[in-house]
């Protein structure tokens, strides 16, 4: 069981000396008890001590990180069931595999398209981030591969498989990039393990079923290794499921330590269906894969699986945002409309969608509103005529138009007259109160401000 804020301060030094960044060892106690805070950040508790505390307070789903630098991937870390209690943690790497047996059309074509899918969506980069690279056969192939995918997909975290010396040499190759080892199984235990050890790599243990599975992960934990992932070797899709969930159950309600990692999962292996198998890693993203090795990698499909996985893994108690500022949209000029809303990510997702749509070159100015809507924002105070108006001077937009009309969402028709008063000289147009109403009114707008730009 975690230790509480009390149990954790009569292991402080109790100085309160503020080193930690919080006022009194009793805050900063409180803030390790809850997750908040590392333990190490206060300088003066004994080395065992922090070891201990670390241990207790760790999430009952083990962190496991593979990759480095600026491409450490962790996997795990996860101490709840369900999202909406608290949030879960570190979404699931997805991916395909490369295979040393496929031809070069294959394996180019592969990896062409790791380099192509990639989608901006509300300022985060969606794209795969996972390759499992199998070493079936010709060794020198394999070692190429691997160079390969270094050299021209450096942020792709890594699974390795195939024969213990195309593993040994995966690793070696990868020097500080840590991949992950697939997999220790009854039948190869001692030797992967004891080459997980020796090369500090993670590994994957298999097994057939989840008996096989809580027994292997327990020879793994009192042989005092701690980095690795669970494959339940799953029949059938349901066994699957249920697996994960007893899996997860197991680990957080019952802190039985050998099932608390991460898990990995082959939709693949449940249907030779591609849409199919992308519905099952749907189910798996929520539930509760840390690592998913597809097919194939196809962008219609891939991009929802993507969006899911976004939308899953933000915190709920954190409204997504945007940050505040100018976004041009469509190469806008200095006679180009002005059109202002708040950083809620869906509404500014939405406003943006429709601006590009129009086509019409547009200034989108977008407020912090701490990621409230529009009329939420209003009421809180975040989105009022004064608030405006402050933003409006200060954001740099005058520096940027030879006009002074703003556009301001429908919903906020009421503030238009205390906005004109906030910003003299400026004249403030209502818009439509839904964002599918912008193409028109903008076209309308743009029209109208290119002849006064002829007249002025
Ligand atoms: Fe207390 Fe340590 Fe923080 Fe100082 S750095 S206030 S001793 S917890």
């Amino acid at each position: 069981m975690g230790l509480t804020g009390i149990q954790i301060l009569g292991k402080l030094p109790k100085k309160n000396c503020k080193e930690c960044g919080f006022p009194t060892c009793m805050a900063f106690a409180m803030k390790v008890a809850a997750g908040q805070a590392e333990i190490t950040a206060c300088p003066y508790v004994d080395p065992k001590v922090v070891e201990e505390i670390a241990e207790a307070t760790a999430p009952p789903i083990r962190t496991v990180k593979i990759g480095g630098g600026d491409y450490t991937y962790s996997l795990g870390g996860e101490t709840v069931l369900f999202r909406h209690e608290k949030r879960f943690e570190n979404p699931p790497l997805l991916g395909t595999y490369i295979k040393t047996s496929m031809d070069e059309a294959e394996i180019n074509r592969r990896i062409e398209l790791y380099k192509k899918l990639s989608w901006d969506r509300v300022g985060i980069t969606l794209r795969p981030d996972v390759v499992m690279l199998e070493g079936d056969g010709d060794l020198s192939k394999f070692e190429l591969l691997v160079k390969r995918i270094r050299e021209e997909l450096p942020h792709l975290a890594i699974v390795i498989s195939g024969s213990s010396e195309a593993i040994k040499r995966g690793i070696s190759l990868c020097g500080d990039f840590k991949p992950l080892i697939y997999a220790a199984t009854s039948q190869n235990f001692e030797e992967i393990t004891v080459l997980a050890e020796e090369t500090k790599t993670p590994f994957v243990i298999s097994a057939e079923s989840l008996d096989e599975l809580s027994e292997l992960s327990d020879r793994a934990l009192k042989k005092g290794l701690k980095d690795f992932v669970l494959d339940p070797g799953s029949k059938g899709l349901r066994e699957l499921f249920e697996d994960l969930i007893i899996i997860r159950r197991a680990a957080i309600k019952k802190r039985y330590k050998p099932f608390g990692f991460p898990v990995i999962v082959f939709p693949y292996r449940y249907t030779e269906d591609y849409l199919l198998e992308n519905s099952i890693a749907g189910i798996f993203v929520a539930k509760y894969a840390s690592l998913m090795i597809l097919s194939d990698l196809r962008a219609e499909a891939l991009f929802n699986l993507l969006v899911e996985r976004m939308n899953i893994f933000t915190d709920p108690q954190k409204p997504l945002v945007v940050e505040e500022g100018i976004y041009p949209v469509n190469g806008p000029d200095e006679w180009s409309p002005v059109v202002i809303t708040c950083n809620f990510a869906l509404t500014y997702f939405i406003v943006n969608g429709e601006i590009e749509g129009s086509r019409v070159p547009t200034w989108l100015l977008i407020k912090n509103t701490d990621g409230l809507s529009v009329l939420t924002a209003w009421a809180a105070g975040k989105f009022g005529a004064d608030t405006i108006a402050e933003f409006v001077k200060r954001c740099g937009i005058e520096g940027k138009i030879k006009h002074k009309k703003l556009t301001i969402p429908g919903y906020l028709a009421g503030i238009k007259g205390e906005l004109e008063e906030e910003l003299p000289g400026w004249e403030i147009l209502v818009g439509p109160r839904e964002a599918s109403g912008l193409p028109s009114f903008l076209k309308k707008l743009s029209a109208e401000l290119r002849e006064q730009a002829k007249a002025a």
